[in-house]
């Protein structure tokens, strides 16, 4: 029985999970938020106990130290190598990393050298790491967002611009999310034959489509960063370029901030002028507030078009997999999705199964052509069982 972090690191917050593997099961869950606030906020359930505590954390080391306090104090560990290890959601891992990799100063260096790619997400890995491992030496292990889409080929990858910029710059598709892509992808295989091609729609507040083909990414609507594809909470999804520059020209303003609107005053929120949430639009919807109507059939629309993109790339498809805080938790979404698709893939849905799925469950009828399944995903589960392997692979090939 070992005791694995899994951790997501934000420039100011950081998200834990402690898993006892490998049974899989979660010790303890919390996030601390605000960090280098006064009013930070630290929480952790155990137990079934929830703390609480508001303070001053005035950096990611101190945060840290915070988190290990709590741990000694309420006895989840007594010292600690009672964390045999962490293991990091990391956003890009460009192309050097094709799989997860033990974390150490050779990765984190690649991760400075990734940061022009990255610069919203890698540098928290960094403080992060840098923190763990001033305060303690417990082995870390870096799970790369980009590691499941190394396996989409040049013609999917590349884009239509000066092939100088992809041989100077690494100017490509990366695709996003592929730790939760990776998950569905395995668990689909519970449901489905051997070889099979599978649609996976992530959609939650950053949303992504994959196409998979024998367990492999073949496609996705993420791109060189995550702000394209379909429409999301903040974020645009795809767009015309030109609209940047014109925007900075009439708006008398940068490039930066257009991106920054484009990441996060654009996508549901922007076209709805109402919110990013997809409860608070579904309810405005069902009042007739008609750009929240245009927001959602908007939305469902730059889904509907990705499967259709992939259901040609894969030459078919046998399931399509609803996950995300939207696609796993909404009848509503799904439903919204699958009736433009519905006739052009033969898809037969169970209305009573889709309003009633709770968890994981097959909601279309035997009849249908396509299967579709919900599945809750597990990016933390993913990390723990990627940490769990690499450190023990680590600590018997040093025994050895
Ligand atoms: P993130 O990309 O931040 O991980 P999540 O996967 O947690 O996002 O998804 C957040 C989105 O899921 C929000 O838009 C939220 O409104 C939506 N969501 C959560 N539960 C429901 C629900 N029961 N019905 C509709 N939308 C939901």
């Amino acid at each position: 029985m070992k005791k694995i972090v899994a951790v997501n690191a934000g420039s100011s917050s950081f998200k834990f999970k402690i898993f006892d593997m490998p049974s899989e099961i979660i010790i303890a869950s919390g996030q601390i938020e605000k960090i280098g606030h006064e009013d930070s906020v630290f929480t952790i359930v155990f137990n079934a106990k929830s703390i609480k505590k508001i303070l001053p954390i005035n950096n990611h080391k101190q945060a840290v130290e915070l988190f290990f306090d709590a741990l000694f104090e309420n006895k989840i560990i007594s010292n600690y190598n009672d964390i045999f290890g962490v293991g990091h959601r990391v956003a890009q891992g460009g192309i050097e990393f094709k799989k997860s990799e033990l974390f150490d100063d050779y990765v984190k260096q690649k991760l400075i050298e990734l940061t022009p790619l990255a610069p919203l997400h890698n540098p928290s890995n960094i403080i992060v790491y840098d923190a763990f491992k001033q305060v303690s030496n417990i082995p870390q292990v870096a799970v790369f967002d980009t590691a499941f889409h190394h396996t989409i080929k040049k013609e999917d990858y590349i884009y239509a611009i000066p092939y100088k910029y992809y041989k100077k710059y690494g100017i490509r598709r990366y695709g996003f999310h592929g730790t939760s892509h990776r998950y569905l992808s395995q668990r689909a295989n519970d449901y489905l034959k051997k070889d099979s091609k599978i649609i996976i729609c992530h959609l939650g507040s950053g949303s992504s489509i994959a196409a998979i083909k024998n367990g492999k990414s073949v496609a996705t609507s993420m791109g060189f960063t995550p702000l394209v594809g379909v429409i999301m909470g903040t974020r645009s999804g795809d767009i015309d370029p030109s609209i940047l520059t014109f925007l900075a020209e009439h708006e008398k303003t940068s490039t930066d901030k257009i991106i920054d609107i484009l990441y996060k005053e654009s996508g549901l929120l922007g076209i709805s002028e109402l919110s990013n949430d997809a409860r608070d639009l579904q309810l405005a919807y069902e009042e007739s507030h008609k750009k929240a109507r245009l927001a959602i059939d908007l939305w469902a629309r730059s889904i509907a078009n990705y499967i259709g993109q992939y259901f040609i790339r894969l030459g078919g498809v046998d399931a399509i997999i609803f996950s995300g805080g939207i696609g796993e938790n909404s009848p509503f979404y799904r439903k919204k999705v699958i009736n433009l698709i519905k006739n052009s893939l033969q898809i037969e849905i169970d209305d009573t199964l889709n309003e009633s799925c709770q968890k994981e469950k097959v909601i279309s009828t035997p009849k249908s052509k396509v299967k579709i399944i919900v599945i809750p995903t597990d990016e933390e589960l993913m990390i723990a069982k990627d940490t769990y392997q690499i450190v023990s692979k680590l600590i018997y090939n040093h025994n050895d």
